[in-house]
């Protein structure tokens, strides 16, 4: 394990595994099957090349993409590691010199695609050699109940069993526990260690919005997003060519991307898209497997995606090298019987089936008003506590008051009732607003006495309710048709026996969201620096012919924008730089960052010192840190006023900042927070004694239990208190 540390540092020049990593490596090098379990970006092929370099023999790995390969083996050479592949897209030559490093054993990575193995000249090279580690990548592909069911894959099984000295790994962000028992069954694997890592993945901003001008809420984001690199996803190849189109009329530099195109041109715009001549790319859903870039800053679901599943993986692919990346989902309605359309046709009646519960579950989550995370997570069966996450647009939303609607909770319900359950959303609130048309006239629903009677609300509003009843399950919209239905809540509703209560004006909270999510980017870096750093590594790549990510990935450029190294000792600290590359690259950038620095007459960056007054100003600006500084400035005896104040920003957000602060077991100054509460001492007792039986993560039951009479932030405020106290 030291030697593995060692070559961490060396040659990938990383000062720590993530989690799970080590013990991977461990596993393996104890020539124990594995099954590696990681979401995209995880850092799932550190696990089988360290341990590539320990073994004396040769490591194989399969994988299902020649783009795949050649991406791998150019930044294992680019970390000095030899690496080999040997497929059927080589020139003779290459093919020949790949070959003879492998035979003569200079080569410790032999990548291959599973159908080589059919080839009677590699099943005789891999007999000549020693043979450590068979490593498949996306090894999901073996499984027909995985997305991406692929023959050649098949044949791998064997693998196994011919060679029984060596050890065997698979590889996959697939997490279904089908998929997984399938993988391990079909590899034999002898009794298999399953790693699986938490699906959290805490860089990525989810965010998603009800679509209303889908091309205008484009433009908004992409205007928080310049100059970086992003996907579109869309449903059609129409709908991907007629953006591109419009994108790149207004300047934007698009490509498409989509089963519509020829290989050829498909190939070239992913690959101007890799070495960052083109910033987007608008795609269907069949882009991206065969993408390691590592520095996506945004992934834009323009469509609704037609399970958790695919969602998940698209947004995997942004924000690989661990900086902040945003997603956003716009979701409307009519996107569903899109797919429903496509559901439907369909042969089998259990797949039918099951797509629409995967569909399903895919607008639950759209719909859902706790944290994102929460549901994304635990959708994959993993048991996610953290209530506020802080990287999601509803756990930055600011609290809203909730009040009584039961009013336009009944007139809705009793328009449903009155029409039939069987119209939409659209259709039931025009009969409320009273539309003159034909549609209505023609089923005489004009002479209903329900008719015009939600003219105190307009549309938008009135959509937000029949969001908000369906997620109070006193409505359901069925996935079919999207028609709405009576439940039997609804009745306790009509009938009175139950008050519902909700938010008015829920739609201009979540535009707010928007602007704030969009201009929160990490700035804790110099980022005119950023940007030389960034221009020197694009000529490099250029000059090599190699993506620029393989020089270094975005987050080793901030680290220097942020550290200022002057010396190949101080660069070596940076993450990402190993000693192969300070040889390759080092002098190049260290002269553009001390030219940098004399310029701009910046201190210079002593290692184990850090520049503390640069950074600290510059931590005010990043929301990930900023409430340990709002929390620190609290507990020195800044007001609540104050700090929302000076960070320009709500209290309820200081408040949340606060609550963040002390779930992470740190303590706050109580008696700041009691200053603003206005309670008797018997509700403050009777607000605890709540909290101790109902538990203090839903503080909506607790909101309700009290009718109202203590207020959200109070509540909030006292929750601090309970923690901080419980723990003294
Ligand atoms: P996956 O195959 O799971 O999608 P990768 O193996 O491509 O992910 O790794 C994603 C990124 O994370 C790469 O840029 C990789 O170099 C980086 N990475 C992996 N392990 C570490 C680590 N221990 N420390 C820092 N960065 C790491
Ligand atoms: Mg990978
Ligand atoms: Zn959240």
């Amino acid at each position: 394990m030291e030697k593995a540390k060692k070559i961490l540092k060396d040659v990938f020049g990383y000062d720590s595994f993530r989690h799970l990593q080590q013990e991977i490596i461990q596993n393996i090098l104890n020539k124990n099957d594995s099954l590696v379990i990681m979401p995209t970006g995880g850092g799932k092929s550190l696990c089988y090349q360290i341990p590539a370099l320990i073994f004396d023999g040769l490591t194989i790995v399969i994988s299902p993409l020649i783009s795949l390969m050649r991406d791998q083996v150019e930044q294992l050479r680019q970390l000095g590691v030899n690496a080999a592949l040997l497929n059927s897209s080589l020139s003779q030559d290459v093919y020949r010199v790949n070959y003879e490093s492998v035979k003569t054993g200079k080569a410790k990575l032999l990548y291959l695609a599973p159908e080589s193995l059919a080839k009677e000249e590699i099943t005789s090279l891999l007999k000549s050699l020693r043979l450590d580690c068979i490593t498949v990548d996306e090894a999901h592909c073996i499984s027909e109940w995985g997305h991406d069911f692929r023959k050649d894959y098949r044949q791998l099984g064997i693998l196994r069993k011919n060679f029984p000295s060596s050890v065997c790994i698979g590889l996959t962000a697939t997490a279904t526990p089908r998929v997984q028992d399938d993988v391990m069954k079909n590899l034999n694997m002898i009794q298999p260690k399953k790693f699986v890592a938490s699906f959290n993945r805490e860089n990525l901003f989810l965010q998603v919005l009800p679509k209303r001008d889908a091309f205008e809420q484009t433009m908004d984001f992409l205007k928080g997003h310049k100059n970086q690199s992003g996907i579109i996803y869309c449903f059609s190849r129409k709908q991907v060519d007629s953006l591109h189109e419009d994108l790149s009329y207004l300047g934007y530099s698009t490509k498409p991307y989509h089963a519509g195109l020829s290989d050829e041109e498909r190939n070239k715009n992913q690959d101007l898209f890799i070495k960052d001549e083109v910033e987007i790319i608008i795609a269907t859903i069949a882009f991206g497997m065969g993408i390691n870039k590592s520095n996506v800053r945004f992934v834009i679901h323009y469509d609704l995606p037609k399970n958790i599943e695919s969602y998940y993986q698209e947004i995997g692919r942004s924000g690989r090298d661990g900086l902040r990346a945003d997603c956003l989902l716009l979701f409307s309605y009519a996107d569903i019987s899109k797919i429903n359309y496509f559901i439907d046709q369909k042969e089998d009646e259990l797949e039918m089936l099951s797509a629409k519960a995967h569909l399903n579950a895919m607008v639950k989550y759209a719909e859902s008003d706790i944290c994102r995370r929460n549901t994304l997570i635990n959708y994959f069966g993993e048991s996610y506590q953290i209530e506020y996450c802080g990287m999601c647009d509803n756990c930055l939303a600011e609290e809203k008051e909730m009040v009584d609607i039961t009013i336009p909770a009944q007139k809705l319900l009793s328009t449903v009732k009155r029409t039939g359950e069987i119209f939409g959303a659209n259709y039931i609130i025009d009969v409320l607003l009273g539309e003159e048309s034909d549609r209505i006239f023609s089923n005489g629903h004009q002479k209903l006495p329900v008719y015009a009677i939600g003219n105190e609300y307009d549309k938008k509003q009135w959509h937000t309710f029949v969001n908000q009843f369906i997620r109070k399950e006193i409505l359901v919209r069925e996935l079919e048709f999207g028609s709405l239905k009576l439940t039997k809540k609804s009745y306790d509703v009509l009938l009175k026996k139950e008050k519902v209560l909700g938010f008015i004006k829920e739609s201009k909270a979540i535009t707010k969201k928007l602007k704030f999510s969009v201009k929160s980017g990490d700035q804790s870096y110099d980022n005119e620096l950023f940007e030389l750093l960034r221009k020197k590594r694009k000529e490099i790549a250029e000059e090599n012919g190699i993506p620029p990510y393989v020089i270094f990935t975005d987050k080793t450029l901030t680290q220097m924008a942020k550290h200022y190294p002057q010396d190949d000792s101080s660069l070596l600290g940076i993450s990402g730089v190993g000693i192969n590359k300070l040889e390759s690259y080092g002098n190049v950038f260290l002269s553009v960052i001390k030219r940098y620095c004399f310029q701009k007459n910046i201190q210079i960056y002593h290692p184990g010192k850090k520049t503390t007054s640069i950074s600290r100003q510059r931590l005010k600006n990043n929301s990930d840190l900023r409430y340990t500084l709002v929390s620190e400035s609290f507990n020195k005896g800044a007001s609540i006023e104050e700090l929302a104040e000076e960070y320009k920003v709500k209290l309820p957000t200081i408040i949340s900042y606060l609550e963040r602060y002390v779930n992470e077991g740190k303590k706050v100054r109580i008696e700041g927070l009691t200053q603003r509460i206005s309670l008797s001492k018997e509700k403050y007792a009777k607000v605890f004694e709540a909290f101790r039986v109902e538990g203090t993560s839903m503080l909506s039951n607790i909101y309700e239990k009290f009718n109202n009479e203590v207020s959200y932030e109070d509540l909030h405020l006292l929750r601090i208190i309970y923690s901080v106290a419980r723990d003294i």
